[in-house]
């Protein structure tokens, strides 16, 4: 084990230039290969598979280590061990680890995980994207997924949806290990990201990709099981990742104050930086101390409550971004020099704060848990840590901060959810006393004590400032007042959006191989390529429409994003179609269809620039449905228009059965519209 850290330290020093991987924004192919080769990228794979078979706290060490290194390279470590290859080692099919685990702990290949989407962030629940059964054996998955963590590169990508059955009716959250290549999926555009710059990050489409039961991460509704068990152990892997940045930060910060003179002598020796020095090096005993706890109860079997790995995520990455941020003011101007390493640790650091779980929502979780289920927290402080006094504390004050504390809000939720905020931050200052005081029981030394009493005063300082009226509180208001203030400061600085284009990255139009969003290449093959004036008109009007009903500005709307994905339902893909005819100074009716058939605004503007005629429309745009409802709710071949004695039939029909087939028809048209579409 420790040859693998020489190893890294080693590595680091002759073959890795972070700000090289920074600036560029990739990790170079050596880093890949030489983490892969060295099994760094499977170290709890078993041996059979080709991995390290390493414990818990050998994977730890080997995460501070890289978190001193380079914190995107933890990242891209962490992620593939951990939310890539676990959820496969421990919920994957038998076929399915033997097929893929020798080719991932090698680094053969990558694995990623995708659960985010535009409307499921902090709240996975809202998950829209589907897998609807073909066969007992077969789901077909459709859907869009933000920011996933090397998927551009992966051979995998583990995939949250919500699975149905063939009704239509919702099953629970489902798993798959989707692979490369599976018609269907799509790569799409890569974030810009603030910080882990040398990692990809990009959206993945799912379009009709077909996937069997061998691929099934548990069973049926499982999915949320199987997400959080990977979370909560990258939980644990982020607070080991922060150690050894903080640790890193602590170094720097160290060796300009003891070089550097300022007006006070040595900066070493002003009493402001050794407070906050100091400060961080207790923070840093104190996680490390919780890492280190939590491994050892992994490695003996013992099972760590979710409240252990929630203090882990909310504790680690704020300490450590106070660590960098730190580093960046107590090195002056070369603090904010991109060369000085600085600028990029802080950058790196800050998203520690935001996924897997942001810092708030795992307060308001721990802090509901305490309150509504206390059984398990209550456990693991007089059990586990065998800390009742510690505990008893904090029981007096949830209960006082249920019973006296005056609420600023009037609305029970919203009491609610504050009480929680309030009870999840005193708990986080609880658990890691009653960690440090746990382990003082067995070994002592001047650090821990240090950590102890640092903790300790966090601890009580949290519990007085709960039941003291913060700054905040007294000047709260409803969110609609909120509104009102932040409106009036138009009148003050108006309302800039800046929107002199940048640099075009398009490929020539007469360079491209076809219009692949529509499939439509016959419009190329035969030189119909439209009046490149007419589409360009037609976009803008269709940008200007979207803004206008979305309160966007129409520079903001990405003509190649699906309609979908703005969140146009059946209702304004009606009004679009109504209000697109009237502009067009069409006299026939247009389809709402129209924005499922052509589903983001650069194909629809190049599909009507290619119309010559209005009858061509007509024609045309029952060719591209494949079923229509009439009237009576059945699918039928034919439409309306084309079978006028369904029109004359209406008065057969009572407002009921019309309303019913309306309802029926605007319902298939929000599946499809739902469906993700490539932009
Ligand atoms: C660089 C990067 C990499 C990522 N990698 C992956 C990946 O590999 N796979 C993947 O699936 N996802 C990934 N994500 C997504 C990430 O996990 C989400 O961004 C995160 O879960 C937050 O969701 P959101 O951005 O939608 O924030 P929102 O849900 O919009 O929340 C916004 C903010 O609201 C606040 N908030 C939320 N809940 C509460 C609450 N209960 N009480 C008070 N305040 C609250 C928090 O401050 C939160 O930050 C990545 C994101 C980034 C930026």
């Amino acid at each position: 084990m420790s040859e693998l850290i020489s190893w890294l330290r080693n590595y680091a020093n002759e073959n890795i230039n972070s700000r090289l991987i920074d600036e560029r924004r990739c990790i170079p192919p050596h880093i890949v290969l030489d983490f892969g080769n060295q099994g760094l990228l499977g170290m709890q794979v078993p041996l059979e598979y080709g991995g390290l078979g390493l414990n818990n706290g050998e994977t730890m060490n080997v995460m501070e280590q890289l978190g001193a290194i380079d914190t995107t390279l933890s990242l891209f470590v962490g992620l593939n061990n951990v939310l890539g290859i676990r959820p496969l080692l421990n919920f994957g099919s038998p076929s399915l680890r033997e097929e893929l685990l020798p080719r991932l702990a090698t680094g053969r290949e990558l694995a990623a995980f995708a659960l985010t989407e535009p409307s499921a962030g902090s709240n996975p629940q809202a998950i829209a994207s589907s897998a609807i059964p073909q066969s007992p054996e077969q789901w077909i998955i459709n859907g869009t997924k933000i920011w996933s963590g090397s998927a551009a590169w992966a051979g995998i990508i583990n995939v949250f949806v919500q699975e149905k059955d063939s009704q239509g009716n919702f099953q629970g959250i489902s798993g798959f290990t989707v692979k490369r290549g599976t018609p269907g999926l799509k790569q799409g555009p890569e974030a810009l990201t603030m910080g882990m710059r040398g990692m990809v990050q990009n959206t993945v489409y799912f379009n009709d990709v077909a996937v069997d039961a061998s691929q099934k991460l548990g069973n049926t509704g499982e999915g949320m099981k199987v997400a959080q068990y990977a979370m909560m152990y990258g939980r644990l892997t982020i607070a080991a990742a922060s150690v050894g940045g903080m640790k890193r930060c602590a170094q720097l910060w160290h060796r300009y104050s003891s070089r550097r003179q300022i007006s006070t002598g040595r900066l070493l020796e002003n009493p402001l930086v050794l407070a906050r020095l100091n400060g961080l090096t207790a923070a840093i005993t104190t996680i490390e101390t919780l890492v280190t706890s939590i491994t050892t109860w992994l490695d003996q079997g013992q099972e760590v409550p979710v409240e252990a790995y929630a203090v882990c995520k909310m504790a680690a990455p704020e300490f450590y971004w106070e660590a960098a941020d730190n580093l960046v003011q107590f090195l002056g101007g070369r603090g904010y020099i991109e060369s000085n390493m600085a600028p990029q640790i802080l950058r790196d650091a800050r998203i520690l704060r935001i996924f897997e779980g942001p810092t708030e929502t795992l307060t308001a979780f721990l802090g509901s848990r305490v309150i509504y289920q206390p059984e398990s927290f209550k456990t693991f402080l007089c059990d586990t840590l065998s800390m009742p006094e510690i505990y008893e504390r904090f029981e007096q004050t949830v209960q006082q901060i249920q019973d006296y504390r005056q609420s600023p809000f009037t609305e029970e939720t919203k009491t609610k959810n504050w009480t929680a905020i309030l009870c999840g931050e005193v708990a986080m200052w609880g658990v890691l006393l009653a960690v440090l005081e746990a382990k003082a029981m067995s070994s002592t030394s001047e650090s821990l004590n240090r950590a102890i009493a640092w903790t300790k005063e966090h601890f009580q300082q949290k519990i007085t400032q709960v039941f003291a009226q913060t700054p905040d509180e007294l000047v709260i208001s409803s969110a609609n007042k909120t509104t009102e203030l932040i409106s009036d400061y138009e009148n003050a600085i108006g309302n800039l959006e800046q929107t002199l284009a940048g640099e075009d990255r398009e490929v020539d139009e007469f360079l491209r191989l076809g219009d692949w969003e529509t499939g439509r290449l016959g419009d190329w093959e035969t030189g119909r390529l439209g009046d490149w004036e007419t589409r360009r008109n037609i976009e803008n009007w269709l940008m200007n429409w979207l803004g206008e009903k979305l309160n966007l500005s129409p520079q903001n709307i990405d003509p190649k994003q699906a309609f979908a994905d703005y969140g146009i339902d059946s209702v304004m893909a009606v009004e679009l179609a109504q209000d697109l005819q009237e502009w067009l100074g069409y006299t026939q009716q247009l389809e709402a269809s129209l924005a499922w058939n052509f589903p983001t605004i650069k194909s629809l503007a190049q599909y009507l620039s290619t119309i010559e005629s209005e009858d061509e429309i007509v024609e045309e745009k029952f060719a591209v449905n494949d079923s229509k409802i009439a009237l009576n709710g059945q699918s039928q071949g034919t439409s309306s228009t084309e079978n006028p004695e369904i029109i004359s039939d209406i008065s057969n029909y009572s407002e009921d059965e019309i309303q019913t087939a309306i309802n029926q028809e605007m319902a298939e048209l929000e599946s499809l519209l739902k469906r993700g579409y490539p932009s």
